[in-house]
Order: C-alpha cells, then sequence, then structure tokens
C-alpha cells in the first residue's frame, strides 16, 4: 500500500488508461487496514494498535485514514519507516484502482 501519498512517481496503467498520480490521489489507499509484518519494527510504535484478534495494525483515526497520514498534504509522514505492505502497494495497480474508484463513489453520496 500505500499507497504512498508520497510517491510522486507517476504510473501508467495497463492498458493506456490516463496516468495514475498519488500526487493528485486523496491518499485512498490510506484508509485500509494495514497489517504489521515481524520486518516492520521501525514503525513508530504510538501510530500502531491491536486488532481484536492479537494482531498489530497501523491505527486509523476516526475520520478512517492511518494516523501517519498527514491530513493537510496527504502524505504519509513515515515515508522511510512505512510498513512493507505500504512498500508493496503499487499506484496503478488493480488495488489502487478499485480504491479510488471507491472512494470517489463515497466522495459524491
Ligand atoms: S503508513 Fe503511510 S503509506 Fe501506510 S497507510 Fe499509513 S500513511 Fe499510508
Ligand atoms: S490509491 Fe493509488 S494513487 Fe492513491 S495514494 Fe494509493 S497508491 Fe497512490
Amino acid at each position: 500500500m500505500g499507497q504512498c501519498a508520497d510517491m510522486k512517481t507517476i504510473h501508467l496503467t495497463n492498458n493506456g488508461d490516463p496516468v495514475i498520480s498519488c500526487s493528485d490521489c486523496k491518499a485512498c489507499c490510506c484508509r485500509l487496514e494495514v497489517m504489521l509484518m515481524g520486518d516492520d519494527e521501525s514503525v513508530p510504535a504510538e501510530l500502531t494498535i491491536q486488532d481484536q484478534w492479537g494482531g498489530w495494525v497501523m491505527h486509523r483515526l476516526d475520520d478512517g485514514w492511518c494516523a501517519a497520514l498527514d491530513r493537510h498534504t496527504m502524505r504519509c509522514t513515515i515515508y522511510q519507516q512505512r510498513p512493507i505492505i505500504c512498500r508493496d502497494y503499487q499506484a496503478g495497480e488493480s488495488d489502487c484502482l478499485d480504491q479510488r474508484a471507491k472512494f470517489a463513489i463515497t466522495a459524491t453520496g
């Protein structure tokens, strides 16, 4: 994920649809649950929370977005330490496109 609203990289979709860029996205994917893996120990503990099954996840605030997201810039504040799931999430891939579409529907009611 990550999603990263901090990645200014511009990506093309596989079928040549319009360019997908995190820079013009409302960080839609930073509303998803982000599970922490064993190698994620550099993520600040105060931004994490234990889920109902005892696993650790990124804490999401009442507005639905990850606690690590800067609400003004919509960028990740722990970009260099972001979780593995966030590192693996690729802009322009199907999950990203799905999240952008779902967020657009939600935002327009
Ligand atoms: S850690 Fe950063 S990239 Fe990952 S969901 Fe939170 S704000 Fe987004
Ligand atoms: S949903 Fe896609 S374009 Fe938007 S921030 Fe996440 S990876 Fe970037």
